[in-house]
């Protein structure tokens, strides 16, 4: 039988959940859960970032620990303060705060160095003259050992003197690293005399010219998430095979019981999408797309400009869980997160993508009516707002069709349809252009069809949604589609995903036109256009010219809703 305790416990606690608390039952470092979360910076975070940032600061928050953020900054020739500052915003931004413990790995190089020199001096570490390539095609395969380096023996001392020597800059970059010690027939091909330090004569964005050796990152991270008491380091999968190594430092150069202990969970990936920092850094770099924050990139900067909230991607991490097991997420499911949040969030205003001009002949001329609609149905609060209405108005041009199918049930040559929040009209003729294109399309109204009127409650089929030619803003629209247009862009062997970018990934639409509430929009605010989707104010917004992102699509539409 099952525990009280035991059944009221959540069942969707995951892997690691259960691991911290088994070792918080333990008494392990004194009931202490320390995370941290370690980027290089050497790109814009990603989505599959945000995974990790859930898991780090979530953990932290959930029993009452902490999580630093460190930069694991080990390779100067990558990084830049430009990604330092959009890693920490975009952080903040997800909901998480570090507070005061913001650490760099290159705050450790004195140490690490100290470490590498003890290495040397107790025989476990040494000088190879050789180059990289050599030295990976001694490492052997999985099947067979690996071949020593004539340089394995060198002296303790000789080993001391070229360490130093490296670090004054007497030697090229590539021409000389230190080595680990270990085994070269190790079954693990990370044991099998890692490299720990190479020459760079990069300056680092934060240690200058100081150093002119540098620790690999392998050499880096272990030792960084024990000097800052790092209880739970958690990673994804791929670090696996590095754990034996991280811990044969540790073990090495560390005189307490305390350990940091690793585990992995799975990476996020999504489908139709790229998410390595390297990969996206090319998308920018040969302007494939307009920076990492273009709409359509799965960095957080980009789909912040998108109009993705925090709350929906923290939603997804969560939807999506955590597991050992490597897979492909369906971006329709992110799609799902943010369409559940901006449903409850996001006013509902009117906004014609494609106009078309509809003139009412027996509404007044030079009348301008207000007509009261609700700002959000899902919540009250948000209130309500007057939207003016006039004879002339806009509505969508795929909303009339001059000579339509069986059950189209919106505007049509005899057809009536609702203007929503305002009358019946009857659509009674229509104006062509030399091409034969509809140009304006002329209705007369019901006048007692407005609610309140005796008849508001007249049922039609169709309800379109307008905007009144006089009172429109004018506005462009970007739409986005899918970036690639495979499922697993980067899953083929011999193809570069960037065979398979979608060509139509970014539409833009000029001449839309919207309603006069919209004017005092701000960058990042969000919208519903109704029956078009959720619309959010781009950075490149101005008064006079507001333009619009379409963060994604509707599921349903009134027309559908209707039947
Ligand atoms: P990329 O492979 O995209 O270049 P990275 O792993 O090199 O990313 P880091 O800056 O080293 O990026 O990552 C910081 C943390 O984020 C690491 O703990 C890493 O495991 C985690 N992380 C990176 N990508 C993902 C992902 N797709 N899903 C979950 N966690 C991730
Ligand atoms: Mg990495």
């Amino acid at each position: 039988m099952k525990e009280p305790e035991e059944i009221l416990k959540p069942e969707s606690q995951h892997f690691i959940e259960q691991a911290i608390e088994k070792d918080l039952s333990e008494g392990k470092n004194g009931g202490r859960v320390h995370t941290r979360f370690p980027p290089e910076p050497n790109g814009y975070l990603h989505i599959g970032h945000a995974k990790a940032i859930c898991l780090d600061f979530g953990m932290a928050e959930k029993y009452n620990g902490k999580c630093n953020l460190r930069f694991d900054d080990t390779n100067p020739t990558k990084e830049d303060v430009e990604y330092v500052d959009s890693i920490k915003e975009d952080i903040q931004w997800l909901g998480f705060t570090w507070e005061d413990r913001e650490f760099y790995a290159s705050d450790y190089f004195g140490k690490l160095w100290d470490f590498a020199v003890t290495l040397i001096k107790r025989g476990l570490a040494y000088v190879d003259d050789q180059s990289a390539v050599t030295i990976s095609e001694q490492k052997g395969t999985t099947t067979q050992t690996g071949n020593y380096s004539p340089h394995r023996d060198r002296s303790i001392e000789e080993n001391l003197d070229l360490f130093f020597r490296m670090n004054e800059g007497e030697f090229e970059e590539g021409s000389r690293v230190l080595r680990a010690k270990i085994n070269m027939a190790s079954p693990n091909m990370h044991m099998r005399d890692p490299i720990i330090y190479r020459i760079l004569k990069t300056p680092h964005h934060r240690t200058g010219t100081k150093w002119k050796v540098y620790p690999m990152y392998d050499f880096a991270h272990g030792q960084s998430d024990y000097f800052e008491g790092i209880t739970h380091s958690l990673c994804t999968l791929e670090f696996e095979v590095h754990r034996p190594l991280y811990d044969w430092f540790v073990d090495q150069l560390m005189d307490s019981d305390y350990r940091p202990r690793q585990i992995e969970f799975n990476r996020l990936n999504l489908t139709y999408t790229v998410m390595s920092k390297r990969k996206l850094l090319e998308l920018v770099k040969d302007a494939v797309v307009s920076g990492w924050d273009d709409p359509r990139m799965p960095t957080l900067c980009g789909l912040r400009r998108r109009g993705y909230t925090p709350e929906s991607i923290r939603r997804f991490v969560d939807l999506i869980g955590y597991t050992k097991v490597e897979a492909i997420n369906d971006v329709s499911l992110l799609e799902y997160a943010i369409r559940e949040n901006l449903n409850e969030r996001a006013p509902r205003v009117f906004g014609v993508l494609k106009p078309l001009r509809v003139i009412i002949t027996n509404y007044p001329e030079g009348k301008t009516e207000n007509v009261e609609l609700i700002n959000n149905p899902e919540d009250e609060s948000q209130g309500k707002r007057q939207v003016p209405f006039s004879r002339e108005i806009y509505i969508e041009q795929e909303d009339f069709m001059e000579d339509p199918p069986n059950k189209f049930f919106r505007l049509a040559p005899g057809q009536e349809v609702r203007l929503k929040g305002a009358y019946i009209v009857r659509c009674q003729s229509l104006k062509k252009n030399d091409a034969g294109e509809v140009t304006e399309v002329y209705c007369t109204y019901d006048p007692e069809t407005h609610s309140g009127l005796p008849l508001a409650d007249r049922k039609v089929k169709g309800t379109l949604h307008w905007v009144s030619a006089e009172h429109v803003l004018d506005a462009e629209v970007r739409l986005y589609d899918r970036l690639f247009n495979d499922e697993d862009p980067s899953g083929h062997k011999d193809k570069d995903a960037r065979e398979f970018l979608n060509p139509d990934s970014l539409a833009i639409l000029t001449g839309c036109k919207v309603e006069p509430s919209l004017a005092s929009a701000k960058p990042l605010d969000k919208f519903q256009f109704q029956r078009l989707g959720y619309f959010c104010v781009d950075y490149d917004s101005k008064a006079g010219k507001l333009v619009f992102n379409r963060t994604v699509s509707l599921k349903d539409t009134w027309a559908k809703l209707n039947k």
